[in-house]
């Protein structure tokens, strides 16, 4: 029941509801102080703030942009900036809380953050997209910084929004400071490799996750649901490494060859928006037809929320790695793992998305390019120290794959909050 006392339905666990359920949850294996745990229910901070636009006609409006800082034990606050008209604090919160595991069970010294502005950007010129990140930057720059705070691009933001956010900041401080964002162009501090990262990673956990389970690739189906940079890069990925992508799927439909599809043929999001369904397979499905096909694994990389508890009986993967946030419900997560569906999370299977922004704000600081080689080797010895970490809890505790990595990441928060203590 939730405080209201209605009823609590799928529909209405809110990304924060979600967030301090994962952490209850893990909070249960491990013996850690209530008081660091009823911190970690809650963030540090919470800014709100008045963003006034000046519209291309004159005009001016004022939008409210949020940033959530949630735990910056470990290290500054790390995590995106979305502009979409569905920001609200509480999402910032939850989507907060995410980034402080997701950052710890990686390793990476930061801690969760998230934030946004509650407006369309569709219904923003360049121009005014421009004016506002330079207006919602000024309204932040006490709160953000290089060994403060560091966003990153989201929903509705891009390499362009950060070159903005980056120049805005650098300039109120009278100095460059790249190290402000992370997912910059490479020519203003961004790094090589950073837009495949997550997909990369996801890659890696799946080759991973076929190996523990004596798949061996060239014999492993995979379907992967969103074929923009998670998906594709994932998709692309498995296809060189030997696994047989049956069936990948964009907005309006999915294409499924048993035999395996050409990846590489197969237009991504960015390529050509929306284009999978004009590739030439053998046969055309609905996306919810994907999410049931029998196949070894099912990487869902399109959306959050799309294993509910409605379609979690009809997943007959073995394996489901995340590659989108969120996409498993709480209720479809417990169906699955009543079936026997072994689920390896977002927080890990995605994480190189802020892994490479890790890799990117030390080459800004240390003002160092690495060569995209060094990333992905170096990226590819993050992910399986990752992994391996996980895998042992999964093993010790005989837990799911989700629960182990929310016990990684809550160990390692909890540790640090005790060996620094309450300052009082
Ligand atoms: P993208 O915009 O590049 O691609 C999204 C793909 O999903 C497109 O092919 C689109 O057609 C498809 N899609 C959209 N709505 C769909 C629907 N209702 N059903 C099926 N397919 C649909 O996005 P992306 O960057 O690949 O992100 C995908 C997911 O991964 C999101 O949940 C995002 O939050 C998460 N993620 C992204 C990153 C990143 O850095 N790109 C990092 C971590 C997690």
């Amino acid at each position: 029941m939730s405080a209201t006392g209605k009823q609590e339905t799928e529909e209405e666990e809110t990304a924060v509801d979600t967030a301090r359920h994962q952490l209850e949850r893990a909070a249960a294996h491990l013996d850690i102080d209530e008081g660091i745990i009823e911190r970690l229910k809650h963030p540090d901070q919470v800014h709100r703030v008045s963003v006034p636009l000046e519209r291309d006609d004159g005009s001016t409006e004022l939008l409210t942009g949020y940033r959530a800082q949630h735990d910056s034990v470990r290290g500054p606050f790390k995590g995106g900036m979305r502009y979409h008209p569905g920001v609200t604090e509480e999402e910032c919160i939850g989507l907060s809380m995410w980034m402080t595991w997701k950052c710890a069970v990686m390793d990476i010294p930061f801690g969760g953050a998230k934030g946004g502005i509650v407006v369309n950007p569709k219904d923003l010129s360049t121009d005014e997209k421009e004016r506002l990140t330079r207006r919602f930057t000024q309204e932040l720059r006490d709160f953000v910084g290089p060994m403060h705070d560091i966003p990153a691009p989201d929903m509705g933001t891009d390499a362009e929004t950060m070159a903005w956010f980056m120049d805005a900041y650098s300039m109120q401080e009278g100095e460059t400071q790249p190290g402000v964002v992370t997912g910059k162009p490479p020519v203003v501090g961004g790094s090589y490799g950073r837009d495949e990262a997550p997909g990369r990673s996801v890659a890696i956990v799946t080759r991973e996750a076929c190996d523990y389970y004596d798949f061996p690739l060239e014999d492993t189906t995979i379907a992967v649901q969103g074929f923009g940079s998670v998906g594709a890069n994932a998709a692309r990925l498995l296809d060189d490494w030997g696994a047989n992508v049956v069936a990948v799927s964009d907005v309006n439909g999915a294409i499924y060859d048993p035999e395996g599809l050409d990846t590489r043929d197969v237009p991504t999001h960015e390529e050509e928006p929306e284009a999978v369904m004009s590739y030439d397979a053998p046969q055309k499905l609905s996306n919810e037809e994907l999410l049931e096909l029998d196949v070894d694994v099912l990487v869902p990389a399109a959306i959050g929320n799309v294993i509910t508890a409605e379609n979690a009986n009809d997943v007959q993967a073995d394996v489901v790695v995340e590659g989108a946030n969120g996409p498993t419900t709480t209720a479809g997560d417990e169906i699955l793992r009543k079936n026997g569906v072994h689920v390896v999370p977002d927080i890990l299977a995605n994480a190189g998305g802020v892994t490479v922004s890790y890799f990117e704000w030390l080459q800004d600081i240390n003002r160092r390019k690495w060569s995209k080689e060094r990333v992905n080797e170096e990226l590819e010895e993050e992910m399986l120290s990752a992994w391996n970490d996980v895998r042992a809890e999964v093993e010790a505790r005989d837990i799911p794959w989700r629960e182990a990595a929310y016990v990684v990441a809550l160990s390692r928060v909890a540790e640090a909050h005790e060996a620094r203590g309450l300052w009082p």
